[in-house]
């Protein structure tokens, strides 16, 4: 085994609006129960190289050595760019990659430090945020995400976004537990706060669970098992299936969202990877709505859904 941590190293993944993006650590210290991604990078990072020290964080040395660097740039596909180990590499990535002109999404459920607001905001027209918070009640969110800070440090996210000039400012409902998070009063009362925090934009997307095995765990986790029980139907996500709330339950919520959204002055998409069904509704179905002008991976997801229910038929 080597003393080096691993490299890290840019990847286009399925599923992000076909986005570049840069994972900064090895896992996520914020350790959402629900979290099926960087559960997945960890073990494919460690099945990949062996012979590196199973590090927390990874180099990040040969990304800045780089002569050139995709257009934009995702933190983090698979961990939170903000999580505790992150923080160090994410500074140094920002201070190579803005000046260069590269457009940045930085998604978290962390504590963004005035430092970085500080970064971000000598480029502001590069940058894309979205802040992780589903519900505001702290009880569920410290059962739930035991890593993250309570809601409160999450809006201050947002009000310190708009203080430093940022220009595209989402806040992120994914996922959104049934029969947990998703009373109309209660998600009111949050697009009222995110709306108050300066938010311009809102996604949310169901909780789905995975079908191999992961149901019986997620039943030990209070409020997420509640959740689990209302996740009874089938359904097709990029990359396979899933169980995730009925058709019919998630199409009513997201007209709900696009409707309150509106009535807030706020743009309203979902993430139209987790369910290849969600087209021809009023709302987005692209997570990055309205800040990127297209979607190409919901776009050529939704032609071969059209094939595969026209029976293979073009
Ligand atoms: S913050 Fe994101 S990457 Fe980290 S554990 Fe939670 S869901 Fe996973």
């Amino acid at each position: 085994m080597t003393g080096h941590p691993i490299p890290a190293k840019p990847v286009r993944v399925d599923g992000f609006c076909n986005q570049w993006g840069l994972d900064l650590t090895v896992g996520c210290r914020h350790a959402c129960a629900y979290c099926h991604f960087q559960k997945y990078q960890a073990l494919t990072l460690r099945h990949e190289h062996p012979d590196h020290e199973p590090g927390e964080s990874l180099s990040v040395e040969e990304f800045l050595d780089r002569p050139e660097y995709p257009p934009e740039l995702y933190l983090s596909p698979f961990t939170d760019p903000l999580a505790p180990a992150a923080r160090a590499n994410l500074e140094r990535v920002l201070q190579r990659v803005l000046p260069l002109s590269v457009k940045v999404g930085i998604s978290t459920k962390g504590v963004i430090p005035r430092r970085v607001f500080r970064l971000l905001a000598r480029h502001p027209e590069q940058v894309r945020l979205i802040v992780g918070l589903t519900s505001l009640d702290d009880r569920r969110n410290a059962a739930v995400e035991p890593g993250c800070p309570p809601a409160t440090a999450r809006l201050a996210n947002l009000r310190l976004a708009r203080e430093y000039g940022l220009q595209k400012v989402t806040a992120r409902l994914d996922p959104l537990l049934p029969g947990v998070d998703d009373a109309p009063d209660q998600l009111a009362t949050l697009l009222d706060r995110v709306a108050g925090a300066g938010a311009q934009s809102v996604t949310a997307s169901y909780l789905f669970v995975s079908l191999f095995g992961s149901k019986q765990r997620l039943r030990e986790v209070p409020y997420l098992g509640d959740a689990v029980g209302h996740c009874t139907e089938l359904c097709p996500i990029e990359g396979g299936m899933v169980y995730s709330v009925p058709l019919g339950r998630k199409r009513q919520t997201y007209e709900w969202f696009h409707r309150e959204c509106a009535a807030r002055g706020l743009y309203f998409g979902t993430c139209g990877c987790k369910d290849l069904r969600l087209t021809g509704g009023g709302f987005a179905t692209a997570c990055t709505h309205p800040y990127r002008s297209e979607c190409e991976a919901p776009r050529l997801r939704s032609d071969r859904v059209r094939r595969e229910e026209g029976g293979g038929r073009e």
